[in-house]
């Protein structure tokens, strides 16, 4: 797992650092090499983001294409359990994994 240079680690909370931690044994699988790059964690954003507290992180799967990325999602969700929640979209800065800690 690496960082991205300009990423703030600003607020992270163990919550997030455990999900990624989870994700990260599982990214292999998706292709070789398979290493995560964190590309966007503390950052001030719209009303309901928990990017501003630490609970959410970007990543993407270096090398893996859209359709491994999407049909790891499951895999990596039935690991997490269900207090995350981790969705594959194409915002901001384009197709990335968007990972919470969010309980309800
Ligand atoms: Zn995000």
């Amino acid at each position: 797992m690496k960082i991205k240079n300009n990423v703030s680690l600003r607020n992270l909370e163990p919550h997030t650092v455990l999900g990624l931690i989870i994700c990260e044994g599982i990214a292999p699988q998706t292709c070789i090499g398979g290493e995560m790059t964190i590309t966007s964690l503390h950052r001030l954003k719209g009303p309901g983001s928990l990017h501003p507290y630490g609970y959410a992180v970007d990543f993407v799967i270096e090398g893996a294409t859209r359709k491994e990325c999407v049909n790891i999602l499951p895999v990596m969700r039935n690991k997490l359990g269900g207090e995350y929640d981790l969705i594959f979209h194409n915002a901001g800065t384009g197709w990335h994994f968007h990972l919470e800690y969010d309980p309800r």
